[in-house]
């Protein structure tokens, strides 16, 4: 804070307003932004004291703040609180009658409101009428994240909120949003249109939250797992989400039966008794919820000492923001994960079955959980890295860190790659980097030069699936930092910048190839698209299309056909020249995906046999 008069007085109101003596970390700094009239990008966790951001500039100014909201539901309670503090306040929204929004208008245009909460909806409905006589300080654009199709719950209509810039390019506008990764938060200052914006990103790590993810348990030994929570921890709660709302139910059912008390909340109920679940838990009289991911919003209870997924998340952005539920008065809490690849299918067929032109950001955000569910560096690391936030260290509270995998000196082995990257003026993505590393001949490698750069082949020592492993370990690490906006190539982190000049080391965990599984006896007839087990192996190469396709940024058909993907589901090639024989794969699609292809349906064999 530079200025200490405005400081003095913001103290002063904070105290006279809300009773506190303290500003938290990064308030001050947003609210001085905007009151010299520079627009801001909060990213504050849930709880950090986002609010206060955009009500002291409020109080600190003559004019009043409008804050636009999508959580209608939610601004009633805003309202009530700030009404409460003794800070004038309205909410203008669909769910109350016309003439009480009339009202309130009329209230605010004569200047008695310092608090306009709206719609999004709202707010473009009336931009050009009764918000042009207010004395608007500033606009607040709360879950901001809603506006970028990166984010994890894009509303289309945040996207027409650039309007705020042209319509008052000189009122400052501060967007807030608890969720969002690099890519979302650089999406919303865009967007907005928003000028050099003070950019205030908060502290997301949760050092109280064990981490742990367990692979294949039955659904007794899931059951089994939440009983022995509430042994645990008898006093307090726990939330168990799942991935349907018949797995909610069953859940709870089975948790009822051994005396537990439980209850299930998911969008398939009314809202009265969604209401009477919530004030349940609230109020301690269930231990715990059976949710899918509708439960929590505004869920504020500080003794959930447990969060259980008993299936896999759809992304990291859902996945932390429903763990964060548990051990908010800062207390040690626990976190477990249950993760089986059937749950990876199962979200993969939702996606491909939405028809919705998020689909390939959406399978993207699922091979980040899938890929964080089966790692085997410290979870807590990823999460971070993911978030943007450096965290070089290992956390010593997640179940790698308990119980590490033997691990080697990578130094050499990042210091190659990271220097390959920056070579390549960090244009290429992760099987590119492997190609130049290995000195791989392919045309697109020659193409582009990268066969003259220092580091080419000079990881021929290593099989491609080892670099695979490795680089995808030095992503999650924080070494790279995928730019999902531009195909995912590789970007170095100020981490890689520092391993790659010697100051720092790098631990890795030696790659395992994965254990050939028992082939089935050959069957007698050919498989024909119709038969069961090629027209499974299809599907599910399907998945992996996707995914390529994401990595790439291209569309699936360009990867490979449906027809050579049947084909590919009949001929189940092993080598190279056998990949030749597949319909539509020459030799560039060979280099290109055919090992990918060949480990995909390797993998489907060892799922099926498990
Ligand atoms: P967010 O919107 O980021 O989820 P809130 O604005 O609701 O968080 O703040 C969370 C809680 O922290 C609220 O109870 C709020 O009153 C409190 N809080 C915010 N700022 C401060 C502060 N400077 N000192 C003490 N408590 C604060
Ligand atoms: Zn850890």
């Amino acid at each position: 804070m530079t200025n200490p008069e405005l400081k003095r007085q913001a103290l002063a109101l904070l105290k006279k307003f809300y009773g506190y003596d303290s500003f938290r970390p990064g308030q001050l700094e947003v609210i001085e932004a905007v009151c010299t009239g520079r627009d801001a990008v909060v990213t504050m966790p849930t709880g950090g004291g986002k609010s206060i951001c955009y009500q002291m500039p409020a109080l600190l100014s003559e004019g009043c703040v409008v804050v636009v909201s999508p959580l209608i539901a939610l601004m009633q309670d805003q309202v009530q609180a700030l009404i409460a503090n003794g800070i004038p306040a309205v909410a203008i929204n669909s769910n109350r009658s016309e003439i009480d929004n009339r009202a309130d208008i009329d209230a605010a245009v004569a200047g008695r409101i310092k608090m306009v909460y709206l719609s999004p909806e709202r707010l473009l409905a009336d931009i050009g009428s009764w918000l042009t006589r207010l004395n608007i300080s500033l606009f607040a654009i709360d879950e901001a994240h809603c506006i970028s199709q990166w984010g994890h719950d894009f509303r289309p209509v945040y996207t027409q909120l650039s309007i705020l810039k042209s319509s008052f390019p000189n009122t400052p506008v501060m967007a807030l949003t608890a969720t969002a990764d690099r890519v979302t938060r650089d999406d919303i200052a865009r967007q907005l249109n928003l000028r050099d914006p003070l950019r205030w990103l908060g502290s997301f790590n949760r050092p109280n939250l064990s981490l742990k993810v367990i692979t294949g348990a039955t659904s007794r030994q899931k059951i089994q797992t939440v009983q022995n929570l509430i042994r645990r921890y008898p006093n307090d709660s726990g939330i168990v989400y799942t991935l349907s709302r018949k797995n909610a139910e069953t859940a709870n059912e089975q948790l009822t039966r051994l005396g537990i008390r439980s209850t299930v909340y998911h969008a398939g109920l009314s809202a009265s008794q969604r209401q009477k679940a919530q004030s349940l838990f609230t109020n301690g009289q269930v231990q715990v919820v059976c949710a899918t991911i509708a439960f929590g919003m505004g869920i504020d209870k500080s003794n959930i000492r447990w969060v259980v997924h008993f299936n896999l998340p759809a992304n990291i952005e859902s996945y932390y923001q429903e763990i964060g539920r548990a051990g908010r008065d800062g207390l040690p809490a626990e976190t477990i994960l249950f993760y089986s690849y059937q749950d990876v299918i199962t979200r993969r067929g939702f996606i491909e079955n939405s028809e919705s032109p998020q689909q390939q950001i959406f399978s993207e955000k699922l091979n980040q959980m899938q890929r964080y569910a089966e790692a085997q560096v410290c979870r807590r690391r990823i999460l971070m890295n993911y978030f943007g936030e450096e965290m070089s260290d290992d956390c010593h509270n997640c179940d790698i860190c308990h119980n590490p995998p033997e691990r080697f000196d990578g130094t050499i082995l990042a210091q190659k790659a990271i220097s390959a990257a920056l070579r390549t003026e960090q244009h290429v993505g992760l099987f590119t980097l492997v190609d130049i590393l290995r000195g791989s001949t392919r045309a697109e490698i020659r193409l582009h030069g990268y066969d003259h750069i220092k580091t080419y082949g000079a990881g021929r020592d290593l099989p491609t699936a080892d670099w695979n492993y490795y680089v995808q370990q030095m992503v999650q690490l924080g070494v790279f930092a995928p730019d999902i906006e531009h195909n995912n190539v590789l970007l170095v982190t100020p981490l890689g910048m520092r391993i790659v000049r010697g100051q720092e080391p790098l631990l890795l965990t030696r790659f395992v190839p994965r254990e050939r599984a028992p082939r089935k006896p050959e069957p007698t007839a050919l498989p024909t698209p119709e038969s069961p087990s090629a027209r499974r192996l299809f599907e599910y190469l399907k998945g992996t299309r996707m995914r390529l396709a994401a990595q790439f940024g291209i569309a699936p058909y360009m990867v490979l056909s449906d027809k050579s993907l049947q084909d590919l589901a009949i001929k189940r090639p092993k080598t190279f020249d056998e990949l030749l024989d597949v319909h539509g794969i020459g030799e560039y699609k060979a280099h290109q995906y055919g090992e990918i292809f060949m480990a995909a349906i390797e993998d489907f064999d060892d799922f099926q046999n498990c």
